[in-house]
């Protein structure tokens, strides 16, 4: 086969030499557990591999942690909290905070192609994805100075407020987003005082692992401990261990009522960032050129494998064909492909599994008599056959009750509503169990503010869509969660208060 088409365009063969030659130069040297500062096989000696959503090529085999590994996790943690990590002053925690971020921003190229390679996004997102991590460990490394306690004092009264460490916390995070939920976990555990046990998702474990190789040195050993492997295998161990105090989760729905019921039977306390289906709503003042612009990124970013993707989109009747019309030429006219190539504006989706679910929710959109108004299928080009590709796909004439729109499709599809009755569209757009996200397209502010307001979802965008600020809570209204990150509010699910009483008599 030849490595260039005449064309000049891609051939299989040449993503696949492109592929190796990144992965040659990227792959982390060590993909065994982290553990206590020491990179550990799993105790059965079991790995399993990560592939290339681009390519089906396997990037690397990756230790398959179980429970007598997350066992070994914690005790590590317990060890570091109690010997050094819970003797450090919030300036030593800020020095370590701003040492990883500093570490990150040199790396950011490798950590990125690295993340490319295993997710599938393109170098462009994973390039942003790299600016957001940085900006994570900063926030955090300067909020730690603000978790302070507080002091009552009145005449017979005097007390304090301590806002102390959990000490061992256990953080179970998704593929979507590998690094960046990394730093949403760790930052703010860390920058509260305590050690943790993160587990990656299995799609995805490598950038974590580079992560650890690039900053074993600046962390103090034990404090942060990565089991790789499977959900039930590695996560749930996790979520029932009686000595870890606090849980983090970000990932399904379904999957976090488990993490939470887990929890209760320890009443451990618990943090969940869920799933999302949220909807865009645009008003019929909007411009629809930058309509279409907000909502195509919405939706597309990511490969629409975004928790805060802008999935339901409520148009009004007045701007409906121009906005519909823009749509489907800005997804017909989307490259999607290589995601190492600078061209690309959609890569693959994460694993061959995340594909056939997708195709799934089509297939059953169809039998319910969907109108595909652009994608719904695979590429044609057979340079990407051996991908985990799928088209830009907008769907219209669905019920609202039909579970493809009530259910996270995860991937690069939008389910299209026109209206021109404001409060029975509103009753739409909040009837999902869902609350994660939402967002409003409109050049008029009093328009903007009654629909902010009537959204029940947690973060909600104004003529934009994935911008998210450290110091603006980010989580979920119903059953998208319980707990807020991003924010300094984050520091307080990561600590405990305790309340001293003094008698002064
Ligand atoms: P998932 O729930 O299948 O897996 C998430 C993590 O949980 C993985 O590490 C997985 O191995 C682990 N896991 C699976 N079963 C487990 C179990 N029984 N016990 C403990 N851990 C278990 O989700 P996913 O497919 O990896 O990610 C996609 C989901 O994540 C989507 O629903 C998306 O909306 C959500 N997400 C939410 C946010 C947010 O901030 N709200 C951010 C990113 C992703």
């Amino acid at each position: 086969m030849s490595n260039v088409s005449d064309d000049g365009s891609n051939t299989t063969e040449t993503i696949r030499s492109r592929h190796r030659a990144v992965a040659e130069e990227v792959i982390p040297d060590h993909t065994q557990l982290f553990v206590g500062g020491e990179w550990q096989d799993a105790a059965s000696g079991d790995t399993f591999d990560t592939l290339d959503p681009t390519t089906g090529e396997v990037l690397a085999s990756v230790a398959r942690g179980r429970a007598e590994d997350v066992d070994r996790a914690v005790e590590a943690a317990w060890e570091a909290y109690d010997e050094e990590w819970s003797e450090t002053s919030t300036s030593e925690r800020q020095a370590v905070l701003d040492a990883i971020a500093d570490c990150i921003e040199d790396h950011q190229d490798e950590l990125a192609k690295l993340e490319t390679l295993d997710n599938g996004k393109t170098l462009m997102e994973a390039r942003i994805d790299m600016d957001g991590i940085v900006e994570q460990f900063r926030f955090f490394a300067g909020a730690v100075q603000t978790n302070r306690g507080q002091t009552t004092d009145e005449p017979g009264v005097s007390g304090r407020v301590i806002h102390e460490p959990y000490g061992v916390v256990g953080q179970i995070i998704p593929w979507n987003f590998p690094l960046a939920m990394v730093s949403w976990k760790i930052a703010p555990a860390l920058a509260a005082g305590n050690c943790t046990v993160i587990k990656p998702a299995e799609q995805t474990p490598l950038s974590i692992l580079r992560l650890m190789e690039l900053i074993e040195d600046i962390i103090p050993d034990g404090v942060i401990n990565v089991v790789t492997g499977y959900g039930e295998e590695a996560g749930e161990p996790i979520s029932k261990h009686e000595d870890v105090r606090k849980l983090a989760f970000t990932g399904s729905t379904a999957v976090g009522k488990q993490v939470m019921r887990n929890a209760a039977d320890t009443v451990t306390d618990v943090t969940l960032e869920l799933g999302g289906k949220s909807p865009v709503v645009v008003h019929a003042d909007a411009d629809p050129e930058e309509a279409v612009q907000t909502i195509a990124f919405a939706i597309f970013a990511n490969t629409g494998e975004c928790c805060e993707a802008g999935s339901r989109l409520f148009v009004h009747e007045e701007v409906a064909d121009d906005v519909l019309g823009g749509l489907v030429a800005a997804a017909e006219g989307m490259n999607v492909g290589d995601p190492l190539d600078d061209e690309t504006d959609l890569g693959p989706k994460v694993s061959r599994e995340q594909v056939e679910r997708t195709m799934g929710y089509l297939e059953r959109a169809r039998e319910g008599g969907a109108n595909f108004l652009a994608g719904g299928e695979p590429p044609e080009d057979e340079t990407l056959d051996d991908g985990c590709f799928v088209k830009p796909t907008l769907i219209e004439g669905l019920d609202h009750d039909h579970e493809a729109v009530q259910e996270e499709i995860f991937g690069p599809v939008l389910e299209v509503f026109r209206w021109d009755d404001y409060d029975e569209m509103m009753t739409l757009a909040n009837d999902v169990e869902y609350g994660l996200a939402g967002g409003v397209i409109t050049n008029d502010l009093e328009k903007a503010d009654r629909t902010v307001r009537d959204i029940e979802a947690g973060y909600i965008w104004v003529n934009t869509w994935h911008e998210m600020s450290p110091g603006l809570p980010y989580g979920g209204y119903k059953q998208s969660g319980i707990g807020r990150e991003l924010s300094a509010d984050t520091l307080d699910h990561y600590t405990q208060t305790k309340s001293v009483k003094y008698d002064l008599e």
